[in-house]
C-alpha cells in the first residue's frame, strides 16, 4: 500500500502491510535491568522497539535477572547497561557463571551491546575503584582498571569516527578499558575520552558483539548503530530475506533521532 500521508517526509516508501511482509520477532535479553540501569539505558531498548514496530517487526524484551534462566538459542540480542562498581560486584558472580554460554553466543555470531559498566563486565576483568579485582564474561578481549579515587573520572560529551559516520554519546566512567590482540576498536575518539583518554579508543567490537562507553541514552541519537544491530540480528535469524522490510520504511522517529544525533554531535564538538 502507497504511503499517501502528506507529512510522511518518505512518500516513496510503502509502509510495512502485514499480509504481504512475514511478520518478523526478535527477542533481546536484557541483562540484570534492575542493577544496571545508569543514564538512561533503558533508552536503548526503547529506541530498538520503536525502529522494530515501524517496520512491522515485534521486539520480545527478557529480563534477566541474577539466578534467572537464560536461553542463547532463542536470543537474538543481548544487552547490558551501565552500573557502578557497587552493582558490578552484585552481579559478578552470577555472570561469571554465564561466561561459557555468552562467549559461545557470540562465537555464534549473536548480537550484543554491553555499554560502560556492562561493557566492563562483559570483558577479560575489572580492577575496582577499591582494587578488588573481578573476573568478567570474557566476550571482549579487554581489561578494565579503575585507578582509584585521586583520578580523574571521564566525564562529558563523547564524539567518535564510526565507520564512514559519527556516534555520539555520554560518558562517565573511573576506570580505563584496554583492547588486546583479541578485540577490535570500535570507534576512534574525536572529542571525549573513550575507552581510556591515551589512546583514541572507543569501545570494542568481536564478531556481532558491540561494546562501548556512550550513554545517554546510546541508540535514540545513533539511529545508524541501532539498525546496524537489528540488520544483524534478522540476518542470523531469517536470512537476508529479512533486510528489505528495515531498508523500505525509514522509521517516523528518524527525523527525531537524526536532529538529536546533529544536536549531540555539536555539543561534543564544541566542547
Ligand atoms: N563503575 C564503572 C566506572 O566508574 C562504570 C560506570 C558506569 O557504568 N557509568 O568505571
Amino acid at each position: 500500500m502507497a504511503n499517501t500521508d502528506p507529512q510522511s517526509n518518505a512518500p516513496h516508501h510503502p509502509k510495512p502491510d502485514p499480509d504481504l511482509n512475514p511478520k518478523h520477532r526478535l527477542t533481546l535479553a536484557h541483562f540484570y535491568p534492575s542493577l544496571m540501569n545508569l543514564y538512561g539505558d533503558r533508552g536503548n531498548i526503547m529506541a530498538l522497539r520503536a525502529r522494530c514496530a515501524a517496520r512491522g517487526i515485534d521486539l520480545d524484551v527478557h529480563a534477566i535477572e541474577i539466578g534467572d534462566p537464560w536461553n542463547s538459542e532463542q536470543t537474538d540480542i543481548v544487552f547490558i547497561g551501565g552500573g557502578q562498581d557497587r552493582e558490578q560486584r552484585r552481579i559478578h558472580a552470577d555472570l561469571v557463571g554465564r561466561a561459557g554460554p555468552l562467549r559461545d553466543y557470540r562465537d555464534a555470531d549473536g548480537v550484543t551491546l554491553a555499554v560502560c559498566g556492562g561493557y566492563q563486565m562483559f570483558g577479560r576483568s575489572y580492577r575496582d575503584i577499591d582494587g578488588e579485582v573481578m573476573d568478567g564474561a570474557g566476550v571482549f578481549d579487554i581489561v578494565s582498571s579503575h585507578p582509584g579515587r585521586r583520578f580523574q573520572r571521564c566525564v562529558g560529551n563523547v564524539v567518535a569516527l564510526w565507520e564512514d559516520d559519527t556516534l555520539v554519546g555520554f560518558e562517565n566512567h573511573g576506570g580505563r578499558t584496554y583492547l588486546n590482540d583479541g578485540a577490535q576498536p570500535l570507534a576512534t575518539v574525536v572529542a571525549g575520552f573513550g575507552n581510556n583518554g591515551g589512546d583514541g579508543t572507543e569501545g570494542a567490537r568481536t564478531r556481532n558483539a558491540f561494546g562501548t562507553y556512550l550513554h545517554g541514552a546510546l541508540l535514540p541519537k545513533n539511529p545508524r548503530l541501532a539498525d546496524r544491530l537489528l540488520r544483524l540480528a534478522l540476518a542470523r535469524r531469517y536470512g537476508d530475506d529479512a533486510l528489505p522490510p528495515l531498508d523500505a520504511l525509514p522509521p517516523p522517529d528518524d527525523g527525531a533521532a537524526s536532529r538529536a544525533h546533529a544536536e549531540a554531535l555539536h555539543v561534543g564538538l564544541g566542547r
